[in-house]
């Protein structure tokens, strides 16, 4: 085997000059010496994998709660579905596909348990102890404060890269376009899936989703080939975009139109829909009262967390409850008591 900095220096030249090189440009919070073997990337994809909060992803809602039906997804296949998408779109742009991989894996950490409504309640309840909950803000804190590899320093201690690539709404920093490649895998998987799930759950008929362009040209499609609907859909988001992107990371502007359509009709037909809105409201009513149980009556693990990560004590119960699977949160709610026993829902 090469040493290792012939081998990075063999792959960068792979790459295009687009691309972050192997190395990575903006280090580590605190520097290492490197691996023997995995490029730089590679060993933060590994931190990420066996972090707690990537196995927690498995018992997290996507759309549909955790535990109920075993053939919808969950926020870790969901994570995957991401990540494999985010791949394949790198390395036929011929960009950074380790750094893709390690944000895709990493995006949705900071995800709460019961999906938009958990963090829709979390951040009700931050605006009323002064401060505010936000997914994409969550999964960086796990990245660079709650998860820990190592002693003597806080977080993961990734490179800047992955921390930065998964702050998608920020404002202050230029993403690389693995962060963009990341962000739109992300898009197209969740479209894609959504629509799966909903047909698979029974939310959604197929009459209506042909009714949307962008569905009914991948379900023509689907049906020539003798394949799913799903498959088709990503082939053909996916193929726009590499198509329309060059120096920026973009779909065209017929594509964006139409999975904007698509995205309408889902969160009007399947995100609103009853059954849906009836576990998330369950949700929220869980998050929220963990929250304000536990600043009432922090345990030792609260207090653990309160003395390591050093905010305030509302900033610590909602990085634990935010870290919670939804069937762990729904436990606590009942043990602890802190939701009465009339509207106890698991
Ligand atoms: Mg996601």
């Amino acid at each position: 085997m090469l040493p290792l900095a012939d081998r990075i220096a063999q792959a960068n030249a792979l790459l295009s000059p687009l691309a972050v090189p192997h190395e990575g440009r903006l280090g580590r919070r605190v520097q290492e010496p490197e691996d023997t073997v995995r490029f730089p990337f590679q060993r933060d994809r590994d931190r990420i994998i066996h972090s707690t909060a990537f196995r927690r992803l498995q018992g997290k809602t996507q759309v549909f709660v955790t535990g109920e039906d075993d053939h919808v997804r969950t926020r870790l296949t969901h994570t995957m579905e991401v990540a494999q998408i985010a791949r394949d779109l790198a390395r036929a742009l011929r960009l950074n596909e380790d750094l893709v991989e390690c944000i895709a894996l990493a995006h949705d950490l900071g995800h709460p348990p019961f999906g938009h409504s958990g963090e829709d309640a979390l951040d009700a309840w931050m605006k009323q102890h002064g401060g505010h909950f936000e997914h994409n803000e969550q999964s960086f804190r796990v990245l660079t404060l709650l998860e820990k590899h190592a002693t003597s320093v806080p977080g993961l201690n990734l490179h800047r890269e992955v921390e930065e690539g998964v702050l998608k709404h920020s404002e202050t920093i230029r993403h690389s376009l693995e962060a963009d490649i990341a962000n739109h895998a992300d898009a197209i998987a969740y479209l894609s899936h959504d629509c799966d799930d909903g047909l698979h759950a029974g939310l959604l008929s197929m009459e209506a989703l042909m009714t949307i362009p962008l569905a009914r040209e991948a379900g023509e499609r689907a049906l020539s080939r003798g394949t799913f609907l799903r498959g088709a859909l990503i082939d053909m988001m996916s193929n726009d975009l590499l198509a329309h992107s060059g120096e920026h990371i973009v779909f065209s502007l017929s594509m964006q139109r139409s999975m904007a359509a698509l995205r309408t009709f889902l969160f009007d037909t399947l995100y609103l829909h009853p059954v849906v809105r009836r576990r998330a409201e369950e949700g929220k009513r869980i998050v929220t009262a963990l929250c304000e149980g536990f600043l009432r009556r922090p345990d030792d693990k609260i207090r653990a967390l309160h003395a390591r990560t050093g905010g305030t004590l509302p900033e610590a119960v909602k990085d634990y409850v935010a870290g919670m699977t939804d069937a762990f949160a729904g436990e606590q709610a009942m043990e602890t008591g802190f939701l009465p026993a009339k509207k106890r829902a698991y």
